[in-house]
């Protein structure tokens, strides 16, 4: 028989080997992962429970919600308020900041989430996902804007599930990345994909192609020579991907190398970039670093970023080492 090492045991054994390990941190982890195991399930039934289409509201950002972006969200907020280990909350979907309700213990955590990544592929089947921050809060206080507002490097915890034709997480506490499988039927999450490594070679690109007049020079280059395949400067064929979903996007690349961008453009210079940096682009940069990827705006390390604002946006290349640093090469070039 196989020992199958569950989730909750990975993250209880990871925690007895660091110094001051209360317990409470795989508490916490626990509750997200009820979470997430619900929003599987939800995503999975799809129109049979009613849960496909718009809402009638937007969020912070102007975007139209899906249905699923306020009950994935509600489902997080619930799962993590009452227990005890949370200081407050931040949410892709939420303007301000969640505080923890009055009649409940605060802890010395803080929980930042997109509850539902990918939202626009949900009406079509396609991959969606959750991705978690977890941050320090300062002991004893209630935690204000400024608080949240930390380095990448500060994270104490970051991870995604992807809702594919399998549910997994993946997950880092700093100590490298591991992938985890939904079993279905006796509902925990099994290690199976231990010690993630992105490969340093890679012959694959993501972008959104349809925004290339937009670009700024130095990535008009980088994908004009990968389009040159192997009679231009890089000398071998690319092949392009595009999910429009960052989970699956980051998850392919976790396994078999790549590189996704979505770089700053010359659209709206009051928008550097799309994608958030609290609830995207710093879990995400964290899970690449530790799996041996890198992750940049271009000019900057995503995670020695300063924040301004829970919502800001950011530029964001990740994936391959090799072609990150390239990339910023020519940023550094022009
Ligand atoms: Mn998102
Ligand atoms: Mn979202």
């Amino acid at each position: 028989m196989i020992n199958k090492v569950s989730l909750t045991q990975f993250i209880i054994e990871q925690q007895r080997g660091l110094p001051d390990a209360t317990g409470t941190f795989s508490l916490l982890l626990n509750n997200i992962v009820t979470a997430c195991k619900e929003i599987s399930h939800l995503v999975n039934r799809g129109n049979l429970v009613g849960v496909l289409g718009s809402a009638d509201s937007e969020n912070v950002q102007g975007e139209v919600q899906k249905k699923l972006d306020i009950i994935t969200n509600d489902i997080m907020v619930n799962a993590l308020n009452w227990t005890g280990h949370l200081a407050g909350m931040a949410s892709e979907e939420v303007d301000d900041i969640i505080d923890i309700p009055e009649n409940y213990p605060k802890g010395k955590y803080l929980a930042l989430f997109d509850p539902l990544d990918g939202s626009s592929n949900i009406d079509v089947n396609l991959a969606v996902g959750t991705i978690f921050s977890i941050l320090h809060c300062p002991e004893g206080i209630k935690p204000k804007v400024e608080d949240f507002l930390l380095k990448g490097v500060e994270q104490v915890c970051a991870g995604f599930v992807l809702y594919g034709p399998s549910t997994m997480m993946v997950l880092t506490t700093g100590h490298g990345v591991n992938g985890f499988t939904l079993d279905q039927d006796i509902g925990e999450f099994i290690l199976t994909h231990p010690n993630m490594r992105i490969p340093e070679e890679t012959n694959e690109f993501a972008i959104n192609m349809s925004n290339q007049r937009f670009w700024e020079p130095p990535v008009q280059r980088y994908i004009d020579e990968c389009l040159q395949g192997k009679d231009g400067p890089r000398g071998k064929n690319f092949n392009m991907r595009w999910i429009a979903s960052l989970v699956a996007e980051v998850y392919r690349i976790l396994t078999r190398g790549g590189v996704f961008l979505y770089p700053s453009d010359l659209r709206d210079s009051s928008k550097p970039g799309r994608l958030r940096l609290m609830y995207e682009a710093n879990p995400m940069a964290f899970i690449m670093e530790q799996a041996g990827g890198a992750c940049s705006t271009g000019f900057e390390r995503i995670l020695e970023i300063k924040p301004t604002h829970i919502h800001q946006r950011v530029p964001l290349i990740l994936g391959s080492k090799n072609e990150v640093e390239r990339i910023v090469a020519y940023h550094q070039e022009s």
